[in-house]
């Protein structure tokens, strides 16, 4: 490709929303374009990186058994009220009517429509497993789209399903969806991690996650090397923390605190370890008033509370419902005396302790001397705590380490969450009827390409594995006046070209520190350049991207040359 004749524009604005390195240098490289908040126009030049993409993503799922299709983006409000996610889904479903009044939705996943299709088609155990697949555009109306593709409203999704008739069969084709998802990635150049995952609003059993490490990573991962434990923070449990030894009941008391609410407050006006101080959270939620008593210094995972209340959605209370629930202003919530109807639950971080404080649920106020059963007894006891760096690994390998990803790809077991509501049966072996299992794999095409930049560039530019660059050779013509530079030049696109080389020609009539500099931010993996001087002596100089490492090739050997750097860095 001739950059003369391509779309190709970079720019040196960087607008001042592009707050990650990624989402900065696919404007200022010409790759995508912004239409509207979260919405973006890819270019010839950055479809391409995409498209590379897709081709891997292809290749590996058709390997994994997938059969590509293609489903409408416009989905009717019937299928998402028969699963029930019309009501739960939220505001991130853009609905709309069409010109009869007629309800729908623009497809933020596929569930809904694959699951009505199968149903129609397949009805023996016989037709199963099938794995069906496509790479196509959602609409999340995400609430805060930023970082460019990282985190749009309108993004690219290859979306896999799979239907079967046995746990077993569910689990043969998430272990093989698995491998292809590492391979995909590994095809990538990708430095990734495989962490346990929440299943989220799509609901399921099993999940996990594919993280592209990166600081700027909006998931945080907790993982321990020793024991191979990771997982996403949202997910994550961790072994049981060190309690304070165990004490003879000494008796209650209620004990003024006036001006001290937070633990670090009441600890020190009482003179005892914040570990012996319990805090009380309130939480509102559409399952009712949620207290929640916790290690006082550390948080609640909100995502686990939501999981075990099994409610759309959780919030922590505001100050008037913090007033009703325990008659006391914020920071003297206690678990006793609360309000009839609190559903109190508590954390197992607080069930070795013996003598703690808490509130008094009366302002300036917190009692001393607090003993479980005899005092207070919470309806449940639960799993509730947010991992941190240094808390000991579920599976005793030591310490938990914390670093940041990119969530690129989550696949999911459904069992029958979906069949069982939308009617997806099949005539079991046995006879009778059953509801089909099912997986789904979702992987963002974006992301993953924003993951890679993310992951490769420096301060002058893009780095792209070379799987992922829009073309795997910079051909650069200096000296645009010299006819001998631009005949060289010339001459060595057509063998390229003859040779089957992706390469985008820079045969603009720019300076020299242009060519460089704009070589730089595109960052395209090898670069031929041809310039006057070397020329004279019948040498080409070559480079790459990523080490900066130059050599002079006889003009005869530059396409062999070419050929061995691709071969070694495919
Ligand atoms: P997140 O927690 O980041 O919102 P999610 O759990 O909602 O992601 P899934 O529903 O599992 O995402 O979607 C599958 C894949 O689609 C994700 O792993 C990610 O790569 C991609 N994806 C999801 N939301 C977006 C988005 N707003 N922009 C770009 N890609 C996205
Ligand atoms: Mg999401």
């Amino acid at each position: 490709m001739r950059w003369s004749h391509y779309y190709l524009y970079t720019t040196r604005e960087v607008p001042a929303d592009a707050e990650v390195p990624s989402h900065r240098l696919m404007l200022r490289s010409g790759l995508i374009k912004k239409t509207a908040a979260g919405i973006y126009t890819y270019t010839p030049f950055g479809w391409r990186s995409l498209s590379k993409l897709m081709a891997i993503v292809r290749r590996e799922i058709d390997r994994a058994g997938g059969l590509e299709m293609s489903m409408p983006m416009v989905q009717p409000a019937e299928l998402w009220k028969e699963s029930g996610r019309w009501q739960r889904y939220g505001k991130e479903l853009a609905r709309f009517e069409d010109r009869h009044g007629r309800e729908f939705c623009l497809g933020p996943t596929h569930e809904e429509v694959i699951t009505t299709m199968v149903s129609h088609d397949l009805s023996s155990y016989r037709q199963l497993p099938i794995n069906l697949y496509q790479i196509q555009t959602k609409f999340r109306d995400e609430i805060r789209p930023r970082f460019g593709l990282m985190r749009g409203r309108e993004f690219l999704m290859k979306d896999a399903y799979s239907f079967h008739a046995t746990a077993e069969s569910l689990d043969e084709t998430y272990r093989a969806m698995e491998k292809a998802y590492r391979r995909i990635f590994e095809a990538c150049h990708l430095d990734y991690t495989v962490v346990e995952a929440d299943p989220g609003a799509i609901g399921g059993s099993d999940s996990h996650e594919f993280m592209v490490l990166a600081e700027t990573g909006e998931s945080e991962v907790v993982h321990n090397v020793a024991d191979g434990y990771a997982a996403n923070v949202e997910k994550a449990q961790i072994g049981a923390l060190e309690a304070p030894v165990a004490q003879e009941a000494v008796d209650r008391q209620e004990v003024a605190t006036p001006g001290a609410s937070s633990v670090e407050e009441v600890a020190k006006l009482l003179g005892v370890d914040t570990l012996k101080v319990i805090k009380t959270m309130l939480y509102e939620t559409d399952q009712g008033i949620v207290a929640v008593v916790i290690r006082g210094d550390r948080e609640v995972n909100e995502i686990k509370l939501q999981n075990l209340l099994d409610a759309q959605f959780v919030a922590l209370a505001s100050e008037e419902a913090v007033r009703a629930a325990t008659g006391a202003p914020l920071g003297f919530a206690g678990p006793i005396g609360l309000a009839e109807g609190v559903r109190l639950i508590a954390d197992e971080s607080v069930r070795p302790l013996t003598n703690f404080v808490c509130g008094a649920n009366k302002v300036d106020a917190h009692f001393t001397g607090v003993n479980w059963g005899r005092d207070a007894e919470p309806d449940e006891w639960s799993d509730l705590i947010l991992a941190a760096a240094g808390d000991p690994s579920p599976l005793g390998g030591g310490e938990l380490l914390s670093s940041r990803g990119i969530e690129v790809g989550h696949i999911f077991k459904l069992g029958t969450k979906y069949s069982l509501a939308m009617g997806c049966d099949f005539n079991s072996v046995e006879g009778g009827k059953k509801p089909m299992m099912m997986g789904c794999y979702g992987l963002g095409i974006g992301r993953t390409v924003a993951a890679a930049i993310e992951q490769n560039h420096d301060e002058d530019g893009i780095i792209w594995p070379l799987p992922l660059a829009p073309f795997q050779v910079l051909l650069l013509s200096l000296n645009a006046k010299d006819e001998t530079v631009t005949a060289a030049a010339e001459a060595l696109y057509g063998q390229m070209q003859e040779a089957g080389i992706d390469v985008l020609f820079d045969d603009r009539k720019d300076r020299p520190g242009v060519k460089f500099k704009d070589a730089d931010l595109i960052g395209i993996p090898i670069r031929v350049v041809v310039g006057a001087k070397s020329l004279a002596d019948g040498q080409i100089e070559m480079s790459l991207r990523r080490t900066r490492e130059r050599e002079m090739v006889a003009r005869d050997g530059v396409i062999a040359r070419v050929k061995e750097l691709l071969a070694g860095h495919g």
